[in-house]
């Protein structure tokens, strides 16, 4: 199964995409840690897109797609898999439909996670993320069982510099402009489900879980 999550920044996909791939055993694919990695290794992808996310603003498409066509060539993707934060535009999402069609492959489902301004800028000036294994929390809402320390790995805990709150402006404000069209543009493929995100982790994952018409 091919899973596509939408929604602006601090909708909750990572949130959810990490709970729907421990329920499905397929892998959770986020073009945003997949250039945190890069970064943090200081490769050619991490180097090329480190200006762009400093700024709150799209990396260019050629070197997103290439990062994700490299990322779903690896086996453990064979079954198929959750996308969080790609696409994120018209020219990404054709993209993705050429890489899944070369192995005889579509998507299967589109979810589109809404939720208000009020609570998107609560969410993120919250989040706290690892720095090792780029797991999601909350201080408030989903917080680590040891302050500071993420309970998967270890790792330590910070804030993500593109939570600051004039960069989260820019990234709602790109998000508006270049991604939302891909809302409409999955409903004409009759894929689109939109699911209220204003609700708890647990309550999210319900909705997810009956569109996708699985058991909770
Ligand atoms: P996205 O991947 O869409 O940017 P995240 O999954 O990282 O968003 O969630 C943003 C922040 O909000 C995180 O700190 C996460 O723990 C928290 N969060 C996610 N879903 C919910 C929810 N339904 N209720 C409250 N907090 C949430
Ligand atoms: P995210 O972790 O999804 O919030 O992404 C963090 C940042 O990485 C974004 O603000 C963009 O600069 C960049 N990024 C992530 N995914 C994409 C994408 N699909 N296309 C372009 N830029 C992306």
């Amino acid at each position: 199964m091919n899973l596509v999550l939408l929604g602006p920044p601090g909708a909750g996909k990572g949130t959810q995409a990490a709970l729907l791939s421990q329920r499905l055993g397929i892998p959770h694919v986020a073009s945003g840690d997949l250039f945190r990695e890069a970064m943090k290794k200081g490769t050619g992808w991490g180097k090329e897109a480190q200006s762009y996310i400093d700024l709150g603003v799209l990396v260019p498409d050629e070197v997103t797609n290439a990062m994700i066509e490299e990322r779903l060539k690896e086996p453990d993707c064979a079954k198929g898999v959750i996308l969080d934060g790609f696409p994120r535009t018209i020219e990404q999402a054709r993209a993705l439909e050429g890489i899944l069609a070369e192995r005889g492959e579509k998507i299967d489902r589109v979810l589109v996670i809404q939720v208000s301004e009020d609570t998107l800028i609560e969410r993120l000036s919250g989040r706290r993320t690892c720095r090792r294994c780029q797991a999601n929390y909350h201080l408030l809402f989903n917080p680590p069982q040891k302050e500071g320390v993420c309970d998967r790995c270890g790792g330590d805990l910070y804030q993500r510099s593109d939570d600051k709150e004039e960069t989260v402006r820019r990234r709602f404000r790109v998000y508006t402009e270049e991604t939302a069209p891909l809302i409409d543009y999955y409903r004409r493929q009759g894929l689109l489900t939109e699911i209220d995100g204003e609700r708890g982790i647990e309550g999210v994952q319900g909705k997810i879980l009956s569109a996708l018409s699985l058991s909770p």
